[in-house]
């Protein structure tokens, strides 16, 4: 069955660019909808044919294929898998919005759609993401506690700035790839005992684009990116946890094909403190005192990251008790609020005491009315030791 040229169908001229091709088809596919044209079969007819049209002259690899041989049988097959779900559910389709959400649709139809094609798009045309970059930095506790400014170098892939990130010589034109006359594949043949069997790999010389600069840049030769050394400043928020990261947006290695810079993930280490020890944002500390402080009573310098805050201890403090010191802990990040303070006191029992102060203790023990027996005779438990 012969063909109707497909160039003839999109109305555009045989070496019309990608962007053409796909402007042609827009125009056409609006026009020939079938919600537009209801009943109307000749229409109907006319927008399969030009989606058909399209599918081929949209792919680099089948358009090169049907340039060379005038049919479009060796991607036949390709074509009705990654087409079928558009044709089925045009009808359903709301075409009357033909702004810019049309591009969005058709993008995700045409490289969503079809499996081997969609994949070697995205390797090899379609811009392609930097990569991002993780870093780590370490900080003190008490750095960790007010906030601090970091500066850090990083080294990484950036654009090109000779060639603003095209890979060309400035002022030198882009020409058909000679290795792959622009079809972005290479065939080769390799005589088998099976026979003849032809492979075909991406284009080494143009990484599969079909064109290439006449004169490659001449400070990145072509890769489009150079490495650079970058400052980079970053804010370190008071409160910062250890383990928490921090994404710097857009500050990692820049795209390829104009594609977006990839992103900067700092990774923050608090060094722990000797006495400070966090929990969430609440900081719990141990104090010991002396035990006549607990059961007296006193008023003691309490320790907190922000300094030393005095502390109420009334009489008749058991050892092991929690004070809570409200709004000391450490600032929950990007607020105004803060975590507490916990402090455990343990009271210090002496363990060596004048003559006057066992005297005035066993005065006191009288007092309490307590039948002590220090260094006497075994008591009944300790027959069993
Ligand atoms: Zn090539
Ligand atoms: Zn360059």
């Amino acid at each position: 069955m012969p063909q109707k040229d497909l160039y003839s169908t999109l109305g555009v001229d045989r070496n019309a660019s990608d962007a053409e091709i796909k402007k042609a088809y827009r125009k056409l596919a609006q026009k020939y909808h079938p919600d537009k044209n209801k009943g109307d079969k000749a229409a109907e007819k006319k927008f399969k044919e030009i989606n058909e049209a399209y599918e081929t002259l949209s792919d680099k690899q089948k358009r090169s294929f049907y340039d060379q041989f005038g049919s479009t049988q060796g991607s036949a097959g390709g074509a009705g898998s990654g087409f079928g779900g558009f044709n089925g559910n045009a009808q359903g389709f709301d075409f009357s919005n033909f702004g810019g959400g049309f591009a969005d649709i058709f993008e995700s139809f045409f490289s969503g759609g079809g499996g081997q094609t969609s994949q070697r798009r995205g390797q090899k045309r379609g811009p392609m993401r930097g990569e991002d970059i993780e870093a780590r930095i370490k900080i003190g506790f008490e750095e960790s506690v007010k906030g601090t400014d970091r500066e850090l170098e990083i080294t990484k892939a950036d654009q090109c700035d000779h060639c603003k990130g095209t890979g060309a010589e400035p002022g030198s034109k882009v020409v058909t790839c000679s290795s792959c006359k622009g079809t972005g594949e290479v065939r080769e043949v390799r005589q088998t005992i099976l026979g003849q069997i032809a492979t075909s790999r991406t284009c080494s010389q143009c990484h599969g684009e079909g064109r290439m600069p006449e004169k490659k840049c001449s400070v990145c030769h072509g890769t489009t990116r150079k490495r650079v050394s970058e400052k980079v400043k970053v804010k370190i928020p008071a409160g910062i946890s250890n383990d928490s990261t921090i994404r710097l947006s857009g500050k990692g290695e820049a795209g390829v094909r104009g594609g977006a810079y990839g992103d900067l993930y700092l990774h923050i280490t608090v060094r722990p403190h000797k006495e400070f020890v966090r929990s969430g944002d609440d900081i719990h500390t141990e104090q010991t005192i002396h035990l006549l402080q607990g059961v007296l009573g006193d008023e003691i310098d309490v320790k907190t990251v922000y300094g030393k805050v005095k502390l109420k201890i009334p009489a008749g403090t058991s050892s092991g008790k929690v004070f809570k010191l409200k709004d000391y802990g450490m600032p929950r990040v990007n607020t105004n609020q803060k975590g507490d303070h916990y402090l455990k006191v343990i009271l210090d029992i002496p363990s060596k005491l004048s003559k006057k102060e066992k005297a005035l203790y066993a005065e006191l023990a009288q007092e309490a009315k307590l039948d002590l027996k220090p260094g006497g005779k075994s008591g009944f438990f300790d027959q069993f030791k």
